[in-house]
Parts: C-alpha cells; sequence; structure tokens
C-alpha cells in the first residue's frame, strides 16, 4: 500500500477530538463507514485509509510517514520535537492550558509559584512558560487524574487543560494563570512523497472550503414582489441575490449567500 497513491489520514479513535474529525472528513466529501474496534477505514469514493489512533501517537505517524495527515490538537505537538507540518487550524477541539490550586489556596499568581510543586501532563509547555517568567518550580509529571494532584498533597499547583472548567469545579480549584491556548490542527509531512502530493492538496484545500464554508449560510425564500427592494437591503450579503420568478406572478423566490 505504501508504493502507491494511497493517503492515509490518523484520527483519534476515542476522546474529545474524535466527533470534530469524523466531521471534518465527512464535510470534505470523504465516504466512509466507522465500525467500533476497528483500526482503520478505507474510504469509497477515494483512495483514502482513515487510521484511528490515540492522539498523542499521531505526530509521530504522521513524521514516520505512516500517515500522510493526521488531526491533533496543538497542545500535543507543542510536548514533543517532531518535524512535521502544520497546514491548518480546524476551528475545533478549543482548550486552553491553564495553572490552577485549590480554591481556598493563597497561591495567587504564577509569582507565587517559585519553589511549589506543579503536577502536569504537559511538562514541556509548562517548563516553557516557567522559564518564560523566571520562575524556578518543581515540576510533577503525571499521565492522567492530575487534577486531584493538589487534594492529595502530590503538588500546590496543577497545569492542565480546560475548555469549560466544570473539572476544576468539580474537584475544587479555581485558575490562576494562562499558560497557552489550543485547538484541533490538521498536520502533515514536512515532505510528502511525489505521488502523493496532488490528493494532499487537493485535501488541503477542500479542507479550507469546509472552513469557509462554515461562515456562510445559503438562505432561500419567497416573499410578495412588492417587497423586493425592502428585503434586499434588508439581508447582509443580500447585494444581488437570484430572484426567481414564482407560479403566482405576485411572489418571488429569493436565494442568497
Ligand atoms: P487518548 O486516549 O487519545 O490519548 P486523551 O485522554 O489524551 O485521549 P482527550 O481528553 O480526548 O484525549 O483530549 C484530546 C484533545 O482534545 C486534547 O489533546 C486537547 O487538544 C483537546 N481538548 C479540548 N478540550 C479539552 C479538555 N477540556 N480537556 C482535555 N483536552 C481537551
Ligand atoms: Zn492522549
Amino acid at each position: 500500500k505504501q508504493a502507491n497513491g494511497t493517503i492515509k489520514i490518523a484520527i483519534q479513535k476515542i476522546g474529545r477530538l474524535s466527533e470534530g474529525s469524523l466531521e471534518l472528513l465527512k464535510n470534505m466529501g470523504l465516504q466512509f463507514e466507522t465500525y467500533k474496534d476497528r483500526l482503520f477505514t478505507s474510504c469509497r469514493n477515494l483512495p483514502i485509509d482513515i487510521l484511528f489512533l490515540r492522539d498523542d501517537d499521531i505526530p509521530e505517524y504522521v513524521q514516520d510517514g505512516v500517515a500522510d495527515l493526521g488531526i491533533v490538537g496543538s497542545n500535543v505537538l507543542d510536548e514533543r520535537e517532531t518535524s512535521i507540518q502544520r497546514l491548518l487550524p480546524l476551528d475545533f477541539g478549543y482548550c486552553s492550558l491553564n495553572i490552577a490550586v485549590l480554591e481556598q489556596s493563597m497561591l495567587l499568581s504564577v509569582n507565587d509559584l517559585k519553589g511549589k510543586r506543579i503536577a502536569t501532563s504537559y511538562p514541556i509547555a509548562l517548563a516553557r512558560y516557567l522559564t518564560e517568567k523566571k520562575i524556578k518550580a518543581e515540576i510533577v509529571l503525571l499521565r492522567g487524574s492530575v487534577e486531584i494532584a493538589p487534594a492529595l498533597k502530590v503538588a500546590d499547583a496543577i497545569c492542565d487543560l480546560v475548555s469549560t472548567g466544570s473539572t476544576l469545579r468539580t474537584n475544587r480549584l479555581k485558575v490562576i494563570e494562562k499558560v497557552s491556548r489550543s485547538q484541533a490542527i490538521l498536520i502533515g509531512q514536512n515532505d510528502p512523497p511525489e505521488q502523493k502530493k496532488q490528493l494532499i492538496e487537493r485535501l488541503l484545500l477542500r479542507a479550507r472550503g469546509v472552513q469557509e464554508a462554515r461562515k456562510y449560510k445559503y438562505v432561500m425564500f419567497n416573499l410578495p414582489k412588492d417587497a423586493l427592494e425592502k428585503i434586499t437591503k434588508l439581508v447582509p450579503g443580500c447585494k444581488s441575490p437570484t430572484v426567481i420568478p414564482l407560479n403566482d406572478p405576485r411572489f418571488v423566490a429569493i436565494h442568497s449567500v
């Protein structure tokens, strides 16, 4: 399969990015079925395979050329030295990496973190931030359930991803600093194989098209013909709508983006 031009796209198998990733691929016109527990699926209408992986593994797969394209949170990329290309921010999977402490904590800002222990799964981004702020603190690396570290006295603060903040509230934590922002991003190889370049370009074009299209709506409505002038002034972006005569000569149909 490697020798032919089949493109492999890696997306998260189960998690916060799965739904948005599948929706994007479908909107790009890829036709495929997803089955539970399947590790990959082939598109019916294009020479494309979709691989379902853990999000953390996707950058390596793309770097090694096992996958040609991938969708990951930019926070995952910030944590590693992989030489891959960030092709397109995808406008979903928004979250931010924040430093939080227990609600009753006396630690109020990054300056209070000198000599403290901060638990995180994102040591690189945190270390970079602390260096920038000239704060020397101890980073406690945890792979999961970072939010319980302060209550267990494993750490004085945590540095973790937050979107709505509900996990923080549940664990009686409050945010004191924002370290970085993240969203889903389409990634690719720095130097994709020659025979795949054309299809990759086409897919990128379609992904951009989906992004663009989300900003617009196609509106259709019928109205009395004598209200036409008034309505075209009212509907934004309705500079020159398509006006279609209807069977009843008193009415027209308006189509506009
Ligand atoms: P996997 O089993 O694939 O490793 P995971 O637990 O690492 O799953 P998720 O929690 O599903 O992954 O998060 C995947 C990505 O979703 C994150 O890397 C981040 O970019 C994004 N994300 C959006 N909102 C949040 C949030 N509130 N908490 C964590 N990640 C979020
Ligand atoms: Zn993960």
